[in-house]
């Protein structure tokens, strides 16, 4: 007897086919992509044959052509693919039962509607939404993936310090997700929090950064540091989740941190998601004491709008900026200008980005309060709680960043 476990791999690797034939598919022109559901349908239709017709799970493989079928061509690809599938384990192909007896009609009608509603399902899937069945099938098998690796303590934060560019001392840190995968080895946060945010592992993500990244903080206090302040990165979806403000008070009275030790880092990209409950949520965990930070400014569309209407303490400015400060007289106007702005309504700058002297000369000339960048300080494991000055904090780089 095949154990559950061979079962499940026998399942997994199917899907993994079907799966790479959908892509392949929806690669290929609608006359190539009609020969190979005819060439699946053919196979399919073989194997029921040479079953002799008794084993009733071969045909299971005409689900194949009416994924692909319905992946590559919707509901006008999936109704005649279900359709001659049907007649084809059914009156046109009877298929045998246990001791030679036929099937009865019931049996090929109710396979009939399977297929129909698989197709249907499928169809609905692809069509309904903006990206292909093949992306969401791969994103849920990705997804899978990425639970596990969370389940199994795989994904942890790494922390870029931030610097206070007048007195040159570590004044926060940026936790930045890291994902220790076995076989890929360290994994950047650009590979899968987009995935994440697709399938709404951010709330987890973030959750387990925010706990984590807080009581660093607080062991780094305990550990006789100065006063720090750690960002965290909040996906959009995050940020609007009615549970989110109880994620921030739980980690902050689990480690014992003040708010104003915290920094909820959010883009304009969150506050367009759901802009009315984005404010609601921003304007409470302010009042709470904790910072608000607008991350990658000057990358969005509407971002004066955002600063006015939003209580945003700290401006980072985008790295695209802060890579030509020192060598474009209109990038460096602009990164002034940006500075001026956010000072104007009460907020601290943040250079992000910094990886070479240049920069940092530049952006001190232009009035910019804090810093963050390779040149300052990579993203690494908190290997130094204990160091007085936090910095270096590590002496081996973080390979992602
Ligand atoms: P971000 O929040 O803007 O973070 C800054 C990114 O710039 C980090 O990339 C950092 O390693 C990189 N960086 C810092 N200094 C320099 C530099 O001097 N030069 C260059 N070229 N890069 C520098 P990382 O860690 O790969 O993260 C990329 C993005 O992924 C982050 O951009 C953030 O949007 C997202 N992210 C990271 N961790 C999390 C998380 O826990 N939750 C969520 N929702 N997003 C996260
Ligand atoms: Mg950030
Ligand atoms: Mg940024």
């Amino acid at each position: 007897m095949r154990s559950r476990s061979d079962r499940r791999h026998r399942i997994a690797r199917a899907a993994a086919r079907t799966t790479y034939l959908v892509k392949a598919s929806a690669r290929l022109g609608a006359p190539s992509s009609v020969l190979l559901i005819a060439a699946l349908i053919a196979g399919a239709a073989w194997l029921t044959k040479l079953s002799g017709g008794a084993p009733t799970a071969y045909v299971h493989a005409y689900y194949v052509p009416i994924i692909v079928a319905a992946g590559r061509f919707h509901w006008r690809g999936a109704l005649p693919t279900a359709v001659v599938a049907g007649l084809l384990a059914g009156p046109l192909m009877p298929l045998e039962l246990g001791g030679g007896a036929q099937q009865p009609a019931t049996e090929w009608c109710v396979r009939l509607v399977a297929f129909l509603t698989i197709g249907w399902l499928v169809a609905a899937l692809s069509k309904g939404s903006s990206r292909s069945f093949a992306a969401i099938v791969t994103d849920a098998r990705e997804a899978h993936v990425l639970r596990l690796a969370l389940a199994q303590r795989q994904l942890f934060p790494h922390y870029q310090p931030i610097l206070d560019l007048r007195t040159q001392h570590v004044v926060g840190f940026e936790a930045l997700c890291r994902w220790q995968d076995p076989v890929r080895g360290l994994v950047s946060p650009a590979d899968f929090i987009p995935l994440a945010e697709r399938t709404q592992i951010d709330v987890a993500i973030g959750t387990l950064m925010l706990g984590e990244a807080v009581q660093q903080t607080a062991d780094w206090h305990a550990a006789g540091t100065r006063d720090l302040v750690i960002a965290v990165n909040i996906s959009a979806n995050h940020l609007c989740q009615p549970t989110f403000i109880g994620h921030i008070t739980d980690a902050l009275d689990r480690a014992g941190l003040r708010p104003a030790n915290l920094c909820v880092e959010i883009t304009e990209t969150a506050i367009i998601h759901d802009r009315a409950t984005a404010l609601a949520n921003i304007t409470h965990i302010h009042e709470l004491g904790v910072l608000i930070s607008l991350d990658d400014f000057g990358t969005g569309q509407s971002s004066l709008a955002y600063l006015q209407e939003f209580p945003i303490d700290i401006v980072k400015i985008d790295q695209s900026f802060v890579a030509r400060v020192d060598v474009d007289p209109k990038c460096a106007a602009l990164v002034l200008a940006i500075i001026q702005l956010a000072h104007a309504l009460g907020a601290t700058t943040v250079g992000e980005g910094i990886e070479r002297p240049a920069q940092l000369e530049a952006l001190i000339a232009l009035g910019c309060n804090q810093g963050q960048g390779f040149y300052l300080g990579r993203p690494a494991p908190p290997v130094s709680a204990a160091a007085p000055e936090l910095r270096p904090l590590v002496s081996s780089p973080d390979p992602v960043a």
